[in-house]
Parts: structure tokens; sequence; C-alpha cells
């Protein structure tokens, strides 16, 4: 995400890093360079000459070059302003009505009917609500097709008439249906075309008009840079819509769209999607997002991921399981799914300070742990539960089955093993040992 950004703004500040002394010719140089660097993330002009000069205008309020380390406040100020121009605080969506309706609008491609997935499931998931997909697409059969197959993958209910032409009644009738069947969240999706016109803009509008939605929402790709602000502003002229929703965050480099849209329209960007599965969704954060710009990571949301999927009981019993010594494979595939949980491995490594940019021509894909769970796929219950069991003869068959060299079976078995010896000494109130061991 944004490695572009990332890479030009870390230059930028180079210059203020490498010297002893800051001048005010360091500090002008580096704002050229932080200038240039959201003109390159597809920044329209005037956003970002006036954010180097806000910057400017708090370095100076701030001394800067009368601090103890200006290169450090320096990166602290442009955050802060990063993170202001995205929105400054994260912004949630009203969910007041009975049923609450939200209404999808946007583009076609622009990714409307996968988020109206993930907000289905994040809404029935993390905020207990019973939500109904509605598919109001007359155009395109295959749009409502592809709405029912994300509902049944999600397990929620999807409202269509495919014969009724009329994307109005469609929307009020899926509402009755909703008040009538204990849906209390109604998410209407609608049909996008490929660019703006007249007839989609005064079809999403008397929709609008018609059922007062609590949140109409306007979904974007946000790898569409200026455009996608343009259509933005295009869409808010019609529909003065809530809030924003990026998507394909997974994809842009460049930042653009995440940095321009707030100070075009006025309005916050809410969630975000970060991949093509259904759990790809997340809040929008702007100071996380400003820090994770920065190469400084994001912390707090990888400990809430961690946090999501920790779950007391099977914690409870992974301990008793250490402290007897029976952690076999099976717990070890338990531990490796959860990961997975949490989300795709790149976007997980880019919440590590620092390592998002060590990591950035890594190619993490998800399906690193594939190899890794072939192999414990090819083991007996017995081996799994009783790893000392294998011996150079199962290695081969092992490696066999699993498409690997005995090699990795090996390294696999030698990890296992140390992974073990730690989560033991952990418990035995090794953690405080151990970390006292790392500090020297
Ligand atoms: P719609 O025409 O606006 O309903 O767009 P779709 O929901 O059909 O999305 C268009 C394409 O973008 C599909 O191939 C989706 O899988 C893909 N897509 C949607 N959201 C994301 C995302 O956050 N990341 C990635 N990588 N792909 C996405």
């Amino acid at each position: 995400m944004f490695n572009n950004l990332s890479d030009k703004l870390d230059k930028a500040f180079h210059v203020l890093k490498g010297h002893g002394s800051i001048t005010e010719i360091n500090v002008a140089e580096t704002l050229k360079e932080v200038r240039r660097a959201l003109l390159d993330a597809d920044v329209n002009y005037k956003i970002a000459k006036d954010f180097t000069a806000k910057v400017k205008d708090e370095a100076i309020g701030q001394d800067v070059l009368t601090t103890l380390n200006p290169g450090q406040l320096m990166v602290k100020i442009v955050k802060d302003e990063l993170a202001q121009l995205m929105g400054g605080e994260a912004s949630g969506i009203n969910l007041s009505g009975n049923p609450s309706i939200i209404l999808m609008s946007g583009l076609q491609g622009s990714g409307k009917t996968t988020f109206s997935g993930k907000l289905a499931l994040f809404l029935k998931n993390k905020k207990s609500k019973q939500p109904l997909l509605v598919a109001c697409d007359v155009y395109r059969p295959a749009a409502i097709n592809q709405l029912k197959v994300v509902g049944e993958q999600i397990g929620v209910e999807v409202y269509t008439e495919e014969d009724n032409k009329n994307p109005v009644e469609i929307a009020q009738n899926a509402i009755k249906y909703a008040k009538a069947n204990g849906k209390n969240t109604v998410i209407i999706d609608t049909a996008g075309r490929l660019a703006v016109d007249e007839e989609m803009m005064n079809e999403i509008s008397n929709i609008h008009k018609a059922i007062q939605p609590q949140e109409t929402l306007f979904v974007v790709d946000s790898m569409t840079g200026q455009d996608a602000v343009n259509t933005a502003k295009a869409f808010n002229d019609i529909l003065n819509f809530d809030g924003v929703i990026l998507t394909k965050l997974d994809g842009d480099t460049r930042g653009g769209a995440a940095l321009s849209i707030k100070s075009v329209v006025n309005k916050p960007i809410k969630f975000i999607g970060t991949g093509e599965k259904m759990e790809a969704i997340d809040i929008f954060y702007p100071e996380r997002m400003a820090e994770r710009i920065l190469g400084m990571g994001d912390v707090i949301s990888l400990v809430e991921r961690a946090q999501e999927q920790y779950d007391e009981e099977e914690a409870r019993k992974l301990q008793k399981k250490i402290a007897k010594d029976e952690f076999g494979f099976d717990d070890f595939l338990k531990q490796i799914q959860q990961i997975k949980k949490m989300g795709n491995m790149k976007d997980l490594v880019g919440m590590i300070p620092g390592a998002g940019k060590m990591m950035k021509d890594v190619d993490i894909d998800d399906d690193a742990f594939k190899g890794i769970e072939a192999m414990i796929h090819s083991m007996t219950p017995q081996e799994r539960s009783n790893p000392a069991l294998i011996n150079g003869s199962r290695k081969k068959r092992i490696a066999k089955g699993s498409g690997n060299q005995v090699q990795e079976v090996n390294q696999l078995l030698k990890q296992f093993s140390q992974m073990s010896k730690m989560m033991k000494m952990m418990q035995g109130g090794g953690a405080k040992k151990m970390m006292q061991m790392m500090k020297g």
C-alpha cells in the first residue's frame, strides 16, 4: 500500500536526518521534496501546495530548528498534517434507523458489489446486525448474480426482483421486506456505469430521494487517483453523500485519492477495501494511515486484529498442552489458520514498524504457509501429536506426499521444536527472563 509515496517521503526526510545541525535551507529542501512526493502520488497541485505551507507554518511555530531532534519533529509534523488531510478522526456509520438503510453509489467496477458484501459481513459479525443485501442493478443480470454469490458466501440474504426494471420500486419493496422479516440493516447495491452520465445520476438520485437512507456511501477505486476525486465530486454534487469507501488500496502504490478526496468533497473516508476477499475491509483511521505512509507501521491495528482472533478458551487449552508437552502439529496448524484469518500477509507485515519498507520488494503472498500446511497434512495423526516418531523413512514419505524435499521437512521439524521449546520457556514465567536476555 502506498509504497511509492512512502519511498519518496523517506527520501525527502533523508536530508534532515543526515545533518547534525539543520538550517532553514535543509527544511525548505525537505518541504520541496515532500511536495514533489505528493504530486507524484497524484495529489492535486493546490492541495500539495497548501499542505507544505501548513507544515512550514507548524515547523516555524514549533521552532523546529532549535529542538533537540529536528528531523524527528519534522516527521511528526508531517504525520499530523497527513492525518489531518485524510480527515483527522475516524468516523463511523450511522445505523440508527430501523431498519438502517445504506445506499451504495459509484461507477461500475469501483468495487460496489464486493464492498456491499464486505460491509454486510462486517455488520453481521462485528455489530451483530441482521443485514439484507438488495440488488438494484436492473441492466446487468450478471450483477444480480454476483450479489447472490456474495450473499451465499457470507450467509446473508439477498433481495432481488429479476423481472422488475424499476430500481426505486425494488429498493422500496426491499425495505418493506426487511421490516417484515426482522432485518435491521438494508444495504442497497445500485447500477454503476463506466463513466459519470446523466441517466445514472438521475437514477441514483431518484432512489436516494425515495428511500432517504441513513447512510449514502460513495465507493471508488483508489487506484484511479485524480479521476477518483473528480468522480467523487460529481456524485457528491448530486447526492451530498455521507462518506467515501476507498477500494483496492492493496494495489494502490501512490495514494493520491486517499490523500485528496477529503479536502475536495469534505466528506470522510469511512472504510477501505484491501483485497478481494470478503474479510478485506477496514475502518479508515487517518492517523494510523499517516503512520503507515511514513513507514512507522500500525501496531494498534495489528494488535486489534490479533485480539479479534484471540479465543480465550482455545488459549487456555493450548497453555495446558504446552505445559504437558503435548503441543503437536495439529495445534501448530490451528495457529497458522488464526494468523491467516488476521488478513493478507503483505498487509500484516506493513503494520510492523520499519518492516514494510524492508520487505517491500519481497513477494509475500497468502500462500506463504501453503508448503508448511501441505507437509502437516501429509503427516499421520500419530505423527502430528508425537513428532518424535518422524524418522528418516517417514520424512521421505511426508516430503513426497506434500511435494517437498526432505530438507524442507527437516527444516519444519527444527522450527517446530524450537518453537515448542520457546513456548515452554515463556510458560514457566520465562517471558520476563527472555526479555531480560534480549535486552542484554
Ligand atoms: P462494481 O461493478 O462496482 O460492483 O465492482 P465489483 O464489486 O464487481 O468489483 C470489481 C472488481 O474489483 C472485482 O474483480 C473485485 O474482486 C475487485 N475488487 C473489489 N474491491 C477490491 C479490493 O479492495 N481490492 C482488490 N484487489 N480488488 C477488489
